[in-house]
């Protein structure tokens, strides 16, 4: 668990074998660590979360953070002691940025006296404003690298298969981790096109055939666009291609649409900017296993900040236990998930995450009722007359009273609408148990709010209410 040799040149700055001895991957992960016995599992957290601890309390940020709140070094004793530690966000980490431009205190790291090597550079994505910096080591990348690798490889992710990752490049992490994982510690050959704005969507489709494509990477709407962009543009039907796996983040998406539609299992995922993959469902797909000997992550009440009963939804909070720069100790992902009953007949040890269910910040209240954008999103993917593509719009009608839009994308060149209409309306009803409006329009209406073709960081909400 020590820190990186100071050396610039990235072969020298890690031991590669050191590493995979700590975080193995492919059969090894498998044998050694997704099926270790619990005990042992929870006595190889201790000890990375003690050392995690002790990291955390040289970065600035959390020394400041946790002064505030009484708290000293030595206080924590252990992962039962998680309970106790006051969690942060996204605002605390703003206001980290504001304090210390143009990086922040978070990280641990200052680059005019800290000894040199080679750091890689994301960003989180930011709606508003420039997003948040982060910045990794050669051994926080690489583990990052390596439960990306995991999840290829519990996807069925083998030496010499061609996957195609569509996830946007640039300044977000999820496309060059992709590549970074699969390239390095699967045997997979990465074919990395991007999304939609890096290589346009009919080129995508025509790469996948070309080069036998038998692996996916990409999110639930990319996946519905390809195949509506391969029918409508070559009258071809993504399920002859026979992919292998779909490995995607499904969030609030119902799978077996996404798995019909391609003939091919779909792989949930969850993962953040700042940690990579943080979990992933095994072959089975009753869930998603956290990798817990990279992270512990509690599903706890908002209010209470106590952990919830198994079966029971909360917000996740992440505690990193592996990372040198920008350690994360109880950070709130506003994320809303539950811990499955019961163990996976895979024989995994490692506690699995139902699915998610959508952000906590994201959540709009209506009359009362919380809505999650991504649970319409669901509701819409039941409709075989859609191309599942939507956006909410909330907005203030009189007297303060909060009305959501759903305008929800018709593919079937239906002449009459107002029956999808009222049929939609009335099933948005019985699920979210609130009222909102349904809109009816013609497919391809929706993209310039959502931004589908030009991002994979899609908007599906959009709050116009003028506040109160
Ligand atoms: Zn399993």
């Amino acid at each position: 668990m020590s820190a990186n040799p100071p050396s610039f040149y990235y072969p020298h700055a890690l031991d590669f074998d050191a590493l995979l001895r700590e975080f193995p991957t492919g059969r090894e992960y498998v044998e050694q660590v997704h099926r270790m016995p619990v005990e042992r599992l929870r006595d190889l957290q201790e000890t990375r979360f003690l050392a995690q601890m002790k990291r955390a309390w040289e970065v600035p940020f959390y020394a400041r953070h946790w002064g505030a709140a009484g708290m000293e070094p030595g206080d924590v004793r252990g992962l039962d002691d998680l309970d106790r530690i006051p969690p942060y966000d996204v605002n605390d980490l703003r206001e980290s940025i504001e304090r210390a431009p143009p990086w922040g205190d978070y990280l641990g790291i200052d680059p005019s006296t800290s000894p040199p090597m080679p750091l890689a550079f994301h960003t989180s994505g930011g709606t508003t404003g420039l997003p948040r910096p982060m910045l990794y080591t050669p051994r926080d990348r690489e583990v990052m690298a390596i439960t990306s690798a995991r999840r290829q490889y519990l996807a069925g992710v083998r030496p010499f298969d061609i996957a195609q990752v569509t996830f946007s490049l640039g300044l977000a992490n999820a496309g060059m981790l992709s590549r970074e994982g699969l390239w390095k510690y699967t045997g997979a050959v990465p074919v990395v096109t991007g999304s939609g704005a890096t290589l346009p969507t009919r080129r995508q489709i025509e790469v996948m055939r070309a080069w036998k494509v038998n692996v996916l990477l990409a999110f639930p709407a990319y996946l519905r666009h390809l195949a509506d962009v391969a029918r409508s543009e070559f009258g071809f039907d993504v399920r002859e291609l026979g992919l292998k796996a779909l490995v995607t983040h499904l969030g609030a998406d119902a799978r077996e649409p996404l798995e019909s539609m391609w003939n091919a299992p779909a792989f949930d995922s969850y993962g953040t900017n700042e940690c990579g993959t943080i979990a992933s469902d095994c072959d089975l797909r009753g869930g998603m296993h956290v990798f817990e000997d990279a992270f512990a992550v509690q599903v706890c009440d908002a209010q209470t900040l106590k952990p919830t009963p198994e079966g029971e939804r909360g917000t996740m909070f992440v505690t990193s236990l592996f990372k040198h720069a920008a350690p994360i100790i109880r950070f709130n992902s506003n994320d809303v998930s539950s811990w499955m009953r019961g163990t996976c007949a895979c024989g995994g040890t490692h506690r699995r995450l139902e699915r998610i269910f959508g952000r906590s910040d994201n959540m709009v209240k209506l009359r009362g009722v919380n809505v999650f954008p991504d649970a319409i999103g669901s509701v819409v993917a039941e409709q075989a007359w859609s191309n599942g593509e939507y956006v909410c719009l909330v907005e203030t009608a009189q007297a303060h009273r909060d009305e959501m839009t759903v305008m929800v994308e018709d593919a079937s060149g239906a002449a009459v609408r107002a029956g999808l209409q009222a049929a939609l309306e009335s099933r948005f009803k019985e699920v979210l148990g609130v009222k909102v409006l349904a809109r009816i329009v013609d497919v391809g209406a929706t993209d310039s709010l959502t931004g589908l073709s030009t991002t994979s960081k899609i908007r599906r909400l959009i709050d116009r209410r003028t506040p109160a």
